[in-house]
């Protein structure tokens, strides 16, 4: 009889994607074990801009307050040509899925937060100097092989997630390869601390001759991202002199303390494999993104929100194991889809051609012209959407497949919060109608008992509160954001996932229909919802 301590799931990798996967499993009581090779969380600052969606996931484990507190929220963009004159401006305000959409951060500190929010939780076990250096998929659980100072022994997992970056062992060990595009750039970053430089906002030299970013962060620390020209050394180029020298060509503050000095070779690759049998892939050792749309960390939050309650799901008997087959269907399109985006952000940031770059700019000065262009511009409205078009969803209409935003929802007369503090960590239904009761009593019989570990009704804003024959929580739409989302309809009900996408949107003219396709959904065959099958093929 086997002996080995088992688990349900066990992570290889405590970086911010591996470490946020331990936070949610952890919500769901399921049994984690976390497993780093080196002896802490990283000391190094990397990622520099989270933006909502992960705030939102931060929310999900209640960490996204304590570590909004340690960020610069909300800040934006200037875009200066070789004369150092602005010529775009991006100044994001709009909170659609809750949270600011741009905002400064230190990798490290979060990293820590992340830590301690995981060691809070009694079922997530976490080691550090433990390196996984084997698995086995034998089909019926994954055995690994973990070697720690003085000891070297394996543990079982119903699943195993490899978050163990660009270089993941997890990644060779399945057979899956990187592809993607040949895009590769050197960037010499350079980490300050006690910056005396004001500027409350990145600062992006367009300028081909040396592109570069200037980017501020909390507690008076500030980043410099600069591309490296053709044939520069990059041993040259890290050394202390060459960095003061840069720093004051692009107006920083010469005698400030350099942290780092360091040239990354920027990558833009995804995996073709993302799941065999029980091992999944997430972040870093899933997708390598250049860093101009600061999204490599952002899109490794996202794989693991994607998947922790797949885990659970499937792990609790709740829905049928052919979900986890939805993970790479749902994720892979749109992580490729940021790193397109992410390209295209760099040829506006570092353009490599005058003439290519003075027609950049010149495009830019004549959005600025028209409001709507501008909008699109300053809020931030060409960053691709979170959605996609298959997997774990009743397609129809704009709404299944995409992130439910996240508006302010009035409670009782006065009291305002963020809707997805009335939801709870599970699966919810939410009823929006002039009369939700009225609604619900139409249409509640064909929702599953699955979506109903919340079900609150939401009123538009022009109605009072005042008593209503609805067995459920009331909310009012004070904002206007819900019933926005929802038109043109009127009244819907909309069936979110945990991790807050539509699967599903229920009115009375299509519930009898969409019932038995929600009960196929469950067992997770997908039979009769064509894009799933499509895609899984
Ligand atoms: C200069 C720069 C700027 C960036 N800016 C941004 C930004 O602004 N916004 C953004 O979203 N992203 C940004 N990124 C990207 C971001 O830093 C990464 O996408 C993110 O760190 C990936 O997280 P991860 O947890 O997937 O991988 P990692 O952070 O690489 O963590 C992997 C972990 O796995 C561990 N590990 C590896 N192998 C094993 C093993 N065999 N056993 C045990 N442990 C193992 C490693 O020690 C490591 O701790 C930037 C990156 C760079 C380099």
């Amino acid at each position: 009889m086997s002996t080995l301590e088992t688990f349900d799931v066990v992570i290889a990798g405590a970086g911010p994607t591996g470490l946020t996967l331990a936070n949610l499993l952890g919500l769901y009581g399921v049994r984690t074990l976390l497993l780093e090779q080196n002896k802490a969380t990283v000391g190094e600052p990397r990622a520099v801009s989270i933006d909502d969606e992960s705030l939102r996931s931060l929310q999900m484990v209640g960490l996204a307050e304590i570590a909004l507190a340690q960020m610069s929220p909300g800040y934006g963009s200037v875009y200066l040509d070789p004369k150092r004159r602005p010529f775009a401006a991006v100044h994001p305000v709009i909170e659609e899925y809750g949270w600011t959409k741009r905002n400064a951060f230190r990798q490290p500190v979060l990293e820590a937060t992340l830590a301690e929010g995981a060691a809070a939780r009694p079922s997530v076990d976490m080691r550090f100097e433990a390196v996984v250096s084997d698995h086995v998929d034998d089909g019926a659980g994954v055995t690994i092989k973990v070697s720690q100072p003085g000891r070297d022994y394996e543990v079982r997992a119903a699943y195993f997630v490899g978050c163990d970056g660009g270089r993941s062992r997890t990644r060779r060990a399945i057979g899956a390869t990187l592809g993607g595009s040949s895009f590769e750039e050197k960037w010499l970053i350079l980490d300050t601390v006690g910056t005396t430089d004001p500027t409350r906002e990145t600062h992006v030299f367009s300028d081909p001759y040396r592109p570069a970013l200037s980017l501020p962060g909390p507690n008076r620390t500030r980043r410099y991202e600069i591309r490296l020209r053709p044939g520069e050394d990059a041993a040259e180029m890290e050394t202390e002199a060459k960095a003061r020298e840069l720093i004051a060509w692009y107006g920083g503050d010469p005698s400030v303390e350099i942290e780092r000095r360091v040239v990354y070779n920027f990558q833009a690759r995804v995996a073709d494999i993302w799941r065999r049998g029980r091992v999944f892939l997430c972040g870093d050792a899933a997708h390598l993104t250049p860093p101009f749309a600061g999204q490599g960390m952002n899109a490794g939050l996202r794989d693991v929100s994607n998947l922790a309650w797949k885990l659970h799901a499937v792990l609790s008997g709740r829905i049928g194991e052919g979900l986890l087959d939805t993970y790479q269907i749902e994720r892979r399109d749109h992580a490729w889809g940021m790193i397109e985006y992410a390209i295209t952000m760099g040829i506006v940031i570092s353009p490599h051609h005058r003439l290519r770059a003075w027609a950049t700019r010149l495009l830019f000065r004549a959005m600025g012209l028209v409001p709507t262009w501008k909008d699109w511009l300053v809020q931030m409205k060409f960053k691709p959407k979170p959605r996609f078009d298959a997997g774990f969803l009743i397609p129809g209409g704009k709404l299944p497949g995409t992130m439910f935003p996240q508006p302010r929802i009035e409670v009782a007369a006065g009291d305002i919060r963020r809707l997805d503090s009335l939801l709870g960590s599970g699966f919810s239904a939410l009823v929006c109608a002039a009369d939700p009761g009225a609604l619900w009593n139409q249409v509640g019989p064909q929702v599953p008992a699955l979506f109903q570990d919340a079900v609150v009704g939401i009123r538009p804003e022009l109605i009072a509160f005042g008593p209503t024959p609805f067995a459920h929580p009331m909310l009012r739409d004070v904002t206007g954001g819900t019933f926005r989302a929802i038109a043109p309809l009127t009244q819907a009900v909309v069936l979110l996932r945990p991790d807050r996408y539509v699967a599903a949107v229920l009115t009375p003219e299509n519930a009898a229909s969409l019932g038995p396709l929600l009960a196929k959904m469950l067992d997770a065959t997908f039979a009769g919802i064509a894009p799933v099958m499509q895609k899984a093929a």
